[in-house]
């Protein structure tokens, strides 16, 4: 609703004239400018630069007396895992520790699931005549590009401020077996920030599936990327499937692509024994051991969970300034006007913007035309398909300040003429 006293401020900030006079000046800027994905920033790359020096010539043994330059060790160096074991809340057996990608990790389960099932699977999921996955939206691309490339049909379900809609999750699983799991990002989700609550991950991992072999891809990216001092801790979702009778509903997944290097970090899998027995017997056929040079030089690096927590801490004295860039611009230009409303996120690496319906693609249009790079429209989505044409994912991390202040001015304008260009019809 808007109140009298904002009527003027609504309808001279939506003056079409004036809207393209600013969005000619913008243009006249010759910005370029990039906020489309969640990369560290170099100076956030720096925090982690005596990696490079690690382990050093004469640091090749591990722990356990593993030469780490050999073949061998699958499950991953003990030390590094004990560590994120930690961290994760994790038993380290059940904690493997692998490559710089999750994104590798999560891939493989679904490719392993799809050729040969799960524990618990009647048969291979691709023996199946439909498999489908729920996906909460707005949700992260990647995950979606994955499922989609193997042929899992993706359904969405809407994202509320305590995670996924469990009670929508619930009632499509309760009788459609060919819904064999759902993604989620349980900390301070991509895109929206949000975080699952204990009561909407107990309704998760307890809830009747249909599919006697129903996983939950807990991609926990950031966990420990906090941008408060709330610290908001993450649902314990493996102890509580274990208690509703389910131990093995939850694979979880974690890297350090955005503690150290993005690109050269480790990755983990977290699940019950069942689950890890199953995957590490098809990663032995994959990979006769996973890069231990890089794990041991990231254990040595960090020293022990308490090296990590304040690693993090560095991270978010660079990260905070940017994200409040954000929020401030965004009030300024969009407050108050109800053609915008958009996330604060407590964590993580996103906030979610949600325009006028049908003027997303041309928010992002407008932009790309100014010089400012966005996620693509619909990228939220499966299937790249936004059905309200609503949603903007913006990724503030990886410009300096200054620049992020200027790409959500523009940000800004454009979403002001878009709005404009709609009311005008
Ligand atoms: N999961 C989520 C939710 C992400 O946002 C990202 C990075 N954008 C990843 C996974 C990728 O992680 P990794 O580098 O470990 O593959």
């Amino acid at each position: 609703m808007t109140t009298p006293a904002e009527a003027p401020d609504r309808s001279s900030a939506l003056d079409l004239d004036a809207c393209r006079a600013a969005y000619a000046e913008l243009q006249a800027l010759g910005l370029r400018l990039d906020l489309t994905r969640g990369k560290p920033s170099a100076e956030q790359l720096d925090l982690s630069r005596d990696l490079l020096e690690l382990p050093g010539r004469d640091a090749f043994t591990a722990a356990d007396g593993t030469d780490v330059r050999n073949y061998g060790g699958l499950d991953g160096l003990p030390e590094l895992r004990s560590i994120f074991a930690e961290l994760l809340n994790v038993p380290v057996a059940q904690l493997l520790a692998q490559g710089n990608a999750t994104l590798t990790l999560m891939y493989d389960t679904l490719a392993y699931a799809m050729l040969f099932g799960v524990p618990g699977s009647p048969r291979p999921w691709s023996r199946e005549e439909a498999v489908a996955f729920i996906c909460p939206v707005p949700g992260y691309d990647r995950h979606f590009a994955v499922t989609e490339e193997l042929g899992i049909r993706m359904i969405p379900v809407p994202m509320t401020a305590d995670g996924p809609d469990a009670e929508a999750v619930a009632a499509l699983v309760a009788d459609d077996p060919r819904i064999k799991g759902m993604w989620v990002v349980p900390t301070y989700a991509n895109p929206d920030g949000s975080t699952v609550t204990t009561e909407v991950a107990r309704r998760l991992v307890s809830m009747p599936t249909a599919a006697p072999d129903f996983r939950i891809v807990w991609d926990n990216a950031y966990a420990l990327h906090h941008l408060t001092d709330e610290q908001t801790p993450s649902a314990d979702a493996l102890r509580l499937a274990a208690e509703a009778g389910n131990p093995d509903r939850v694979l979880m997944y974690a890297s350090t692509s955005k503690i150290t290097f993005a690109g050269a970090g480790v990755s983990f899998i977290g699940a019950s024994p069942d689950n890890i027995a199953w995957f590490r017997r098809h990663l032995g056929i994959q990979s006769i051991g996973p890069d231990k040079v890089n794990q041991l030089r990231h254990a040595l690096f960090f020293r022990d969970a308490d090296g990590v927590r304040a690693l993090m801490q560095e991270h978010r004295r660079i990260l905070a300034p940017k994200f409040a860039a954000v929020q401030r611009v965004l009030e300024a230009r969009l407050g108050g006007l109800g053609i915008a409303s958009w996330t604060t996120p407590k964590g993580g690496y996103f906030v979610s913007l949600d325009v006028v319906p049908g003027t997303a693609s041309r928010v992002i249009e407008l932009a790309k035309a100014a010089g400012v790079a966005l996620t693509p429209a619909g990228s939220t989505f499966p299937y790249r398909h936004d059905p309200d044409d609503r949603n903007i994912r913006l990724a503030p991390s990886m410009p300096p300040l200054d620049e992020v202040q200027k790409a959500m001015d523009a940000v800004a304008t454009c979403v002001l003429l878009a709005a404009a260009e709609a009311a005008a019809g």
